[in-house]
């Protein structure tokens, strides 16, 4: 009698681990012989905190990883990190899950513990490699004309004459019958003439300026330039008039006049 009462309180005091299967105390929230951290309903919170504090982390640490990456690079693309949060979210989700598995089916033997730090890396590598392949795309969906010198001809102007056309006439063409215009314009050396409404970067770090369309569409023309080029772009101010050589590529939402050069 005594015997049995003394198994049936041992059995009491201990479970078994889900990961090394040695027979632990009940209370345990590490297991002494694998170290796995152990889900009980007292630690499960604070299992959860930490969680998302190594997800916090990670996500500042990938912040800051992307702006060097923008900043050494010199293109923009902390634009795109935003729903970057979505592989992070996925993660701690499945993590979270996991968590439930576990409680779940204590017993199971198949769940293997997976270290912080392997997660941390995990957490960090994923978005990194989505980050490159956008990055991937972008370099090989762009144009691409800032570093191409296949343009020497259009570094002497005067030798040059392209199709004289304003801005807002280019534009106006465009937005009424792109094929037309394709036909009439796409790949032709243009002199166009317009109205400085911006001067900026594009994302790749390649400068432009934009030339007011017709006021009443939203259509413009998006001069692009080399970035060797980027010292003729000091000077200008907005609202000036301007006239440029340059190459006409295709119709995004604005016209894009590629390899551009300032003649006046
Ligand atoms: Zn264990």
């Amino acid at each position: 009698m005594e015997d049995i009462n003394e198994k049936q309180k041992e059995v009491a005091e201990t479970k078994v681990c889900p990961f090394c299967r040695k027979e632990i105390s009940i209370e345990a929230t590490k297991c002494p012989y694998c170290q796995s951290t152990l889900i009980t309903d007292k630690n499960a919170k604070l299992i959860l905190m930490s969680s998302l504090g190594l997800f916090l982390i990670s996500f500042g640490a990938f912040i800051f990883f992307i702006s060097i990456f923008s900043a050494v690079f010199g293109i923009n693309v902390t634009q795109y990190v935003w729903w970057l949060i979505i592989p992070f979210a996925l993660g701690f989700i499945w993590k979270k899950q996991k968590m439930g598995q576990q409680k779940k089916i204590e017993s199971s033997p198949s769940l293997k513990k997976i270290p912080l730090l392997i997660w941390a890396l995990i957490l960090l590598v994923a978005p990194i490699v989505i980050v490159g392949v956008i990055f991937l795309g972008i370099v090989i969906m762009a144009p691409a004309p800032s570093n191409r010198n296949s343009a020497p001809v259009i570094n002497t102007p005067a030798q040059q004459k392209g199709i004289q056309v304003t801005a807002i006439q280019l534009a106006t063409d465009y937005e009424a019958n792109e094929i037309a215009a394709d036909t009439k314009y796409k790949d032709q050396i243009v002199e166009v003439t317009g109205t400085i409404k911006d001067i900026s970067k594009d994302i790749l770090g390649a400068p432009y300026i934009i030339l007011s369309g017709d006021p009443n569409s939203i259509t413009d023309v998006q001069c692009t330039f080399d970035k060797s080029k980027q010292n003729q772009l000091i000077p200008l101010t907005k609202d000036t008039k301007i006239t440029l050589l340059g190459k006409v590529s295709r119709k995004l939402l604005n016209v894009r006049v590629d390899e551009c050069s300032i003649i006046q």
